[in-house]
């Protein structure tokens, strides 16, 4: 199959598995270029382990630390017609240059939120790792199944208290424009913290503690977004915002819950990148494009892999970490302090249609955007035929 990019609104619906292998090789010789890491962990569960900042922090433990990893995502495999997604084939690719350096992967394909997932997942730990010293919790998802009531909630990307009025850019129609965006109601900000908030970490961590496959002394991590002004509209005080306090909540339960265990439970906050979470959300696209810009001008930018080093390096496994004053690690301040934050804000209010190319690094963020789905990698021969059907060894 000749496989080119089908890109419908803010989504790709396919992706190409030699490019998603190249793009998870970046990944893996940036940390292998890196000192490795000290004091690391070495038996490492990564929950929402196949895209964005979940596969690179797997990446990080595995090749930066040598950790054995086992991993939960929610992928769809491909056929003969129809290719894989992104995070599916990123995954057999990591199994295949983790089993050529030796190290230990083992990935659970299917719903993280349900307790048929977490049970197999804590057989496989029980089995293989004894138990673990680091649990990430990385999962974006639009829906979660209450394992206990069997009702589905969606999550709102809504602002809330009141409408807002603001730009924002169709990706998909290379548009930049108004939009009007309605406040969510109760019931949705409750259905987005049910769904993104902190109780399905709560219920990971209570259920691996009570199996015994939590080792003392064990680390946990779940991933927010903060921002500043510019994005706080849309999300930091907005439904999704809402929903990320709820993780600050969860943290401290955690920490209370399981201190017999020591276990060290913290929220760390990430700089805007592009995932195929973040395109979702309306503005970011706009707010990235532009902050690419910004912070490749200062020299700062990072992606998903330096991020993780860095919060592996500078926050999980430091010797002296800076939390913030809730408590949480941060590794967004290049992008959040007020000078880099005034520059983006200037460009912001320029900007408009006309001029949107020549202000935003759009060329950064639609490279970023392709890759995530393996394409648009300068190594890669698209017009080659390749199998779409990809698999990976289980350790
Ligand atoms: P992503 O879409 O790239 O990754 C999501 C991961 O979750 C994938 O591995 C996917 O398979 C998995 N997943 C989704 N639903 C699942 C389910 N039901 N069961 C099992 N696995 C499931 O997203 P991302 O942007 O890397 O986001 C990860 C975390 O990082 C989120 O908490 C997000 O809020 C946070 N974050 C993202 C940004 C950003 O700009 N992208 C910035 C800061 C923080």
């Amino acid at each position: 199959m000749v496989i080119k990019p089908k890109i419908r609104g803010f989504i790709c619906t396919n992706a190409h598995p030699v490019g998603c292998a190249a793009h998870v090789r970046e990944q893996i010789d940036y940390i292998k270029q890196q000192p490795q890491i000290k004091e690391a962990p070495q038996r490492v569960l990564v929950i929402g382990c196949s895209t964005g900042y979940g596969l690179a922090s797997r990446i990080t433990a595995a090749f930066g630390a040598q950790a054995r990893t086992i991993g939960v995502c929610f992928e769809k495999e491909p056929s003969e017609k129809k290719t894989a997604t992104a995070g599916w084939y990123n995954t057999a690719a990591f199994h295949k240059e983790a089993h050529d350096a030796g190290l230990y992967a083992y990935t659970i394909n299917g719903d993280a939120f349900s307790d048929e997932i977490k049970e197999e997942t804590i057989a496989r730990i029980k089995e293989d790792l004894g138990q673990v010293d680091l649990v990430i919790y990385s999962l974006a998802s639009p829906k979660r199944k209450d394992p206990d009531t069997g009702e589905v909630y969606s999550s709102t990307l809504k602002p809330v208290g009141k409408a807002y009025r603001t730009k924002t850019y169709d990706t998909d129609k290379d548009v930049v424009k108004e939009i009007e965006l309605e406040p969510a109601t109760e019931e949705e900000i409750a259905d987005t913290v049910k769904v993104m908030g902190g109780e399905d970490w709560e219920r990971w961590i209570n259920a691996l503690a009570e199996a015994d496959v939590l080792a003392k002394n064990a680390k946990t991590t779940a991933y927010t977004y903060i921002g500043k002004e510019l994005t706080w509209p849309i999300y930091g005080h907005a439904t999704i915002g809402k929903a990320k306090e709820d993780l600050d909540r969860a943290a401290k339960m955690i920490r209370r819950d399981h201190k017999d265990l020591n276990v060290e439970a913290y929220v760390s906050s990430l700089k805007a990148l592009v995932t195929q979470a973040s395109s979702a959300i309306p503005v970011m696209p706009l707010y990235i494009s532009l902050i690419y810009r910004v912070m490749k001008e200062e020299g700062t930018h990072e992606g998903c892999i330096e991020q993780t080093y860095r919060l592996f390096t500078e926050g999980l496994y430091a010797e002296q970490p800076k939390w913030d004053a809730a408590g949480r690690l941060r590794m967004d301040a290049k992008e959040t302090n007020e000078e880099t934050q005034a520059k983006v804000k200037e460009l912001w209010d320029q900007v408009t249609q006309d001029n949107f190319h020549e202000l935003a690094d759009y060329a950064g963020y639609h490279a970023d955007f392709l890759k995530l789905f393996g394409f648009g990698i300068d190594s890669v021969d698209y017009d080659a035929d390749v199998d779409p059907v990809v698999t990976w060894e289980q350790s």
